[in-house]
C-alpha cells in the first residue's frame, strides 16, 4: 500500500508521511486533510512512496483526498520546490504562500464550472420577444453562439436578467464550454518599433526572455495587448504580473474591453477571498484566458500557459518581506523557462539586474523611444539649482511662477514632495530635542492638522507637545517640508486655485484614492500635491506641469540601490506631465544639479545612466555582479540578536566561494521595540551560494530554538 508524501504548513522543511486506504497516482497534486498532532490540516500531496521515511507503526491515517480543487499540475509542483531550494524556506510553507487562503482551510470549496449559454433555436427566440427592444435583439443574436456570464452583461444593464428569464423558460441553455476562440477587439494600428516588438514576441517558440525598454507612454501596454491576442489566438492563456499600485480599474478595464469575450481573472489584495479562490480554479481549469494580478498571481496554475509578462518589472513590490521572501519577476522568469514560455519585462527603468541582463545577451532587449499617440512629445525636464536661491517656503520663484502659468491657461500641476506629513522633525531651538520613536530608531513625524506626532515606521502617535519636553520651551517649531505644509503653503500662495493632496494619510478611508482621481479627472482640482502614490499608472490628460521638490534626498544614500530607486521614480512622476496633445514640462529643484544622475535624467538617457551606475557596481562588488543573501535576526535586545548572527556564522560551512561578512546593526536598528542586526553573505557563484545556503541552514535549523527570531533573505532588497 502506497503513502501519501504530504506537504504542510509547518515550519520544517520536509514532508510527512500519511496513510490512505485507497491511494492512487492521481492523488499527487490534491488537497489532502490530515490529522497532526491535536490538530486538522490541509497539506498538499507532493508524491507518492511504497516504503514511508520512517517507523510505520508511528503513521497516522490522512482523512481524505479532496477533489474541489482541481490537481496541481507536476509543473507547478516543480515551481514551488524551485522556492523551497532557492528561497529556502520549507515545501509546505511554500505551498500555503501560493494557495488562495479558501484552499488552506478544511472545509470543501466547490466552484461551479464556467458556463456559456446560447439560444436553443435563434428563430424562436425572436419570434417570443414580445417587444423587440432593442437590447433584447442584440441579446438574441448574441446568443446564436455560446456567449460567457461576462459577454452577456456587456450587452447591456437588464441583459443578464432577461437572459436568466429565457434560460427558465426553456429558450436558451447553459453549457460548460472551455474552449471558445477569444476574439480581441481592435487597437490603434501599431507604430514601426511596436510592430517590431510584438512580432519578436509572437515569433518566439519556446522560453525567451524580453526586456521591453520604453518610455511612459510609448505603448508598452499596447505590446503586451497585442502579443496577449495572440497568445489567446493561439488557444493558449496568459499570464500578466503588474505592481499593486498599478493595478487600477483602468488598467483592468482596458484589458476587458480589448478581450471582451474571455475570462480575465483578477488576482489582487482588494479581490474578495472566495472570488479570488473561483479565479484561480477558473485558471486551473484552463478557463481563464487571462490572469490578470499582482506578484501573489505568479503561482497560479495555468495549464495552458503561452505567455508571461512583468509590467514595471523593476518594481520593488514585486519582491515579499516576510514569509517566503521571493522576487515574483524572478520566480516568474523560473516558471517561463520551465513551462518553455516567452516571457516580456517592461519597464521605463528597468531594474540594473534585468538590463545586465540584456547586456550580456539572456534577455532581448526591445526598445520604445516615440511617445506613441501621433504628436505628444515627452516633457521637457529643467534643473532648477537652489543652491544660494532665495527660497519662499521651500519653492523655487520659477516653479511657483510655472504654477501661475498652469492656473492662468486652466491647466493642472503636480507638486511632488515624496514625504507625507507636515514636517519630518519637530525641533527645540533653545535645547535641541527632538521628537523620537520611543519605539523605533527614528524621528517621528508632525501631523499638524491631526495634532500628532506619528511613526512612520511603527504607527506609533502621541500628541503634539505644546512646550519642549526638555526644556519647557514654548515656541517649537516644526521643521523641514511635508505634502501637508506644502498643501497648507500653495494654498495661501494661490488663494483662487483649488489645491488637493493625495499621499497615503489623506486616502486612508477606503474610496478616497478613487473620488480624488476622479476630481482630478473631472479637472475639479488646480494644483495636485502628492507622493509616490500619484507617481504610477495614472494618467491625467490635462496635466501639464509637473514640480519635484525633495529629490536630493535619495542622492546621498547608504543604500546602493537609492539611486536607482530614484531615477525609476523621477521618470515615473516626470512622465505624469502632458499625456495627451499638450506638452508637458518638469520642474526638478536641486542642490545638485550637476549630479550624473540628473544629467542623464536630463537627457532621458537611461543606457548611460544604467552604464554609470553597472560600472560603479563591478567596482565596488555589487549585484548583478556577485549574489547576496542576508541573514537577519531580531530580538528585544541588539546584543542578542548579534551573539546569535555570530553564533551563525561560525555554523556557516567553509566555502572558498562565499564571503561571510561580521554580523552588523541593521540600518534601521530599532523596529516597534525589536532590535535587529543582519548578517551578509555573498558570491560571485551563484551554484555555489545556493550550496552553501542549503548547508548552513540545516546547520542553523538543527539548533535549540532561542529567543532570536532568524530569516535568510535570498537577493535582498535591502541591507
Ligand atoms: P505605456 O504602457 O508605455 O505607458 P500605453 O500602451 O499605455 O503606454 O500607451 C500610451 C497611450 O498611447 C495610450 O493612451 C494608448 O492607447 C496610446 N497608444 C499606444 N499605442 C498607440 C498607437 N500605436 N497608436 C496610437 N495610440 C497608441
Ligand atoms: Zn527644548
Ligand atoms: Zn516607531
Amino acid at each position: 500500500m502506497p503513502y501519501l508524501r504530504v506537504a504542510l504548513d509547518v515550519p520544517l522543511p520536509r514532508l510527512f508521511d500519511y496513510r490512505l486506504d485507497v491511494a492512487t497516482a492521481a492523488d499527487i497534486g490534491r488537497r489532502v486533510v490530515v490529522p497532526f498532532g491535536t490538530r486538522r490540516l490541509v497539506g498538499v500531496v507532493l508524491e507518492m512512496v511504497e516504503q514511508p521515511a520512517y517507523d510505520v507503526a508511528a503513521i497516522k491515517t490522512a482523512e481524505a483526498v479532496l477533489d474541489d480543487m482541481p490537481t496541481l499540475p507536476a509543473g507547478l509542483l516543480d515551481l514551488f520546490r524551485f522556492c523551497a531550494d532557492y528561497y529556502q524556506h520549507p515545501i509546505g510553507q511554500v505551498l500555503h504562500t501560493a494557495l488562495p487562503t479558501r484552499f488552506r482551510d478544511p472545509n470543501v470549496f466547490r466552484v461551479a464550472e464556467a458556463l456559456h449559454y446560447r439560444a436553443v433555436d435563434v428563430a424562436t427566440l425572436l419570434a417570443s420577444l414580445p417587444r423587440q427592444a432593442a437590447l433584447k435583439l442584440r441579446l438574441a443574436q448574441l446568443l446564436a453562439t455560446p456567449r460567457n456570464e461576462a459577454e452577456i452583461r456587456a450587452a447591456g444593464s437588464t441583459a443578464w436578467k432577461t437572459v436568466q428569464v429565457w434560460l427558465d423558460a426553456g429558450l436558451v441553455v447553459a453549457q460548460v464550454q472551455q474552449t471558445v476562440m477569444p476574439s480581441a477587439a481592435v487597437g490603434p494600428p501599431l507604430n514601426d518599433e511596436q510592430a517590431h516588438a510584438v512580432a519578436a514576441i509572437t515569433a518566439a517558440t519556446g522560453f525567451a526572455a524580453f526586456l521591453v525598454h520604453g518610455i511612459t507612454g510609448s505603448g508598452k501596454t499596447e505590446v503586451y495587448l497585442n502579443a496577449i491576442a495572440a497568445t489567446l489566438a493561439r488557444g493558449q492563456q496568459a499570464l500578466v504580473l503588474v505592481p499593486e499600485i498599478n493595478l487600477t480599474p483602468q488598467l483592468e478595464g482596458r484589458f476587458r474591453q480589448r478581450f471582451p469575450g474571455v475570462d480575465i481573472v483578477s488576482l489582487n489584495s482588494s479581490v474578495a477571498e472566495g472570488e479570488r479562490a473561483a479565479g484561480w480554479v477558473r485558471a486551473a481549469r484552463g478557463e481563464a484566458g487571462i490572469v490578470l494580478g499582482t506578484r501573489l498571481a505568479v503561482f497560479t496554475p495555468a495549464p495552458r500557459l503561452g505567455l508571461i509578462v512583468v509590467d514595471e518589472e523593476h518594481d520593488a513590490s514585486f519582491k515579499q518581506h516576510d514569509g517566503l521572501r521571493y522576487s515574483a519577476r524572478d520566480v516568474a522568469v523560473y516558471r517561463a523557462r520551465q513551462a518553455g514560455v516567452p516571457i516580456v519585462l517592461g519597464s521605463a527603468t528597468p531594474a540594473l539586474e534585468s538590463w545586465q541582463n540584456a547586456e550580456a545577451g539572456r534577455y532581448r532587449r526591445l526598445q520604445l523611444t516615440q511617445r506613441a499617440v501621433a504628436g505628444a512629445l515627452p516633457p521637457t525636464l529643467h534643473l532648477l539649482s537652489t543652491k544660494r536661491q532665495p527660497l519662499s517656503d521651500g519653492m523655487h520663484a520659477r516653479t511657483l511662477a510655472a504654477i501661475g502659468e498652469r492656473l492662468a491657461r486652466g491647466e493642472q500641476s503636480l507638486v511632488f514632495l515624496n514625504r507625507r506629513g507636515y514636517a519630518p522633525v519637530m525641533h527645540c531651538s533653545e535645547c535641541g530635542w527632538m521628537a523620537a520613536c520611543t519605539r523605533c530608531s527614528a524621528r517621528l513625524t508632525v501631523h499638524l492638522r491631526e495634532r500628532q506626532l506619528r511613526c512612520h515606521h511603527c504607527g506609533a502617535e502621541d500628541r503634539l507637545p505644546r512646550v519642549c519636553p526638555g526644556c519647557g520651551n514654548q515656541d517649537m517649531k516644526p521643521l523641514g517640508q511635508g505634502t501637508q505644509r506644502l498643501e497648507d503653503m500653495l494654498a495661501e500662495h494661490f488663494p483662487a486655485a483649488r489645491v488637493l493632496r493625495i499621499d497615503r494619510d489623506s486616502t486612508r478611508r477606503k474610496g478616497s484614492f478613487e473620488t480624488a482621481l476622479k476630481a482630478v479627472h473631472a479637472c475639479e482640482v488646480d494644483i495636485l500635491v502628492g507622493t509616490q502614490m500619484l507617481a504610477k499608472g495614472h494618467d491625467f490628460p490635462n496635466l501639464t506641469l509637473v514640480a519635484v521638490i525633495g529629490a536630493d534626498n535619495g542622492l546621498y544614500s547608504a543604500n546602493f540601490r537609492a539611486s536607482e530607486r530614484l531615477y525609476a521614480q523621477l521618470a515615473q512622476v516626470a512622465g505624469r506631465a502632458g499625456r495627451a496633445d499638450k506638452p508637458g514640462e518638469v520642474l526638478l529643484q536641486t542642490d545638485f544639479p550637476e549630479h550624473p544622475l540628473y544629467q542623464a535624467l536630463l537627457a532621458d538617457d537611461y543606457a548611460f545612466f544604467a552604464a554609470g551606475e553597472l560600472a560603479e557596481r563591478k567596482l565596488a562588488g555589487f549585484p548583478p555582479f556577485l549574489y547576496q543573501a542576508v541573514l537577519r535576526a531580531e530580538a528585544n535586545q541588539l546584543a542578542e540578536a548579534l551573539a546569535y548572527l555570530s553564533q551563525a556564522a561560525n555554523l556557516a560551512p567553509q566555502s572558498d566561494a562565499v564571503t561571510v561578512w561580521d554580523p552588523v546593526a541593521a540600518s534601521m536598528m530599532r523596529l516597534a521595540n525589536r532590535e535587529r542586526g543582519q548578517l551578509l553573505v555573498q558570491s560571485t557563484a551563484r551554484t555555489r551560494l545556493m550550496a552553501f545556503l542549503t548547508e548552513w541552514m540545516a546547520a542553523l535549523r538543527a539548533q535549540k530554538p532561542g529567543k532570536v527570531r532568524w530569516a535568510l533573505d535570498v537577493d535582498p532588497l535591502e541591507l
